[in-house]
């Protein structure tokens, strides 16, 4: 089982990361996408798949909420990472403007930057977006040839997720979507082509209601088979499938290895 988006390299998991893998694969995991967010964390992204070869796959990207940080040279630095780890996934890279005082246009400038990126070094890319549908739509148009994309932690609405399949979006779902409130998504991701989902914990975030693993306050990575086993039967798939469809959207199977 494969969870396509964690952050395993956040500072909260210092010093207890070694415990929390052993516990993902007794759980069952065999691997996790690590996305990083910002210049500052790709290092720390790299060394973990370096440690923990084949189980943590690396993925190098800035998130929009880190743009205003960005130093002049953010984006030779990232292209020079992805080029260092072959098998590495670009993200995770959006939009956002529910974040405190947005800038759209710079968020907009450096995710076609990252697209283009992740095109150009054929990986797949890995989107977060929060109440952006539109800037997203019309960005993802405007790039004449887009690399294979996620939606992870996929919350916007049926319309949306239908115009986003016509551009040829995988969407990922997050525990955080079992709450009871969240009964709209689930009736998104349950109408979703079956071999476009994807699980993910989001760990440290987005925990689901009454998880198995505790780590404080926090979401536990080794959460992944319980949220897989609930969307599964949501979706009216088995989990395989879920595993099936990371491989698949990762290039790690034959069905489609290039992006
Ligand atoms: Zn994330």
């Amino acid at each position: 089982m494969i969870d396509v988006h964690n952050h395993l390299h956040d500072p909260c998991f210092q010093g207890e990361r070694e415990r929390l893998v052993d516990t993902m694969r007794e759980a069952g995991i065999t691997a996790c996408v690590v996305n990083g967010t910002c210049e500052e964390d790709w290092p720390e992204v790299a060394r973990l798949a370096k440690r923990y070869p084949g189980f943590v796959l690396p993925a190098f990207g800035l998130h929009p909420w880190k743009v205003a940080d960005r130093s002049s040279s953010w984006l030779d630095t990232l292209a020079a990472f992805l080029e260092s780890h072959p098998g590495a996934g670009l993200g995770e890279c959006g939009l956002d403007r529910f974040m405190k005082n947005p800038d759209l246009e710079a968020q907009q400038g450096v995710f076609r930057a990252q697209l283009r990126l992740a095109r150009e070094l054929h990986r797949p890319a890995t989107i977060h977006c929060l109440r952006a549908w539109g800037p997203l739509l019309e960005n993802l148009k405007a790039i004449d040839q887009r690399p294979r994309f996620l939606l992870h932690s996929y919350g916007g609405s049926r319309e949306i997720a239908r115009q986003c399949l016509e551009l040829g979006a995988w969407y990922s779902f997050s525990g955080h979507f079992l709450h009871p409130r969240k009964v709209r998504t689930r009736e998104v991701f349950a109408d979703l082509p079956t071999d476009r989902i994807l699980v993910e914990t989001d760990a440290p975030e987005m925990a689901p209601p009454n998880p198995p693993y505790h780590f404080g306050t926090h979401n536990h990575p080794a959460n992944l088979p319980f949220i897989a086993a609930k969307l599964a039967a949501l979706c009216g798939c088995p989990v395989d499938t879920l595993t099936r469809n990371a491989q698949r959207f990762l290039g790690r199977s034959d069905e489609e290895s290039s992006v």
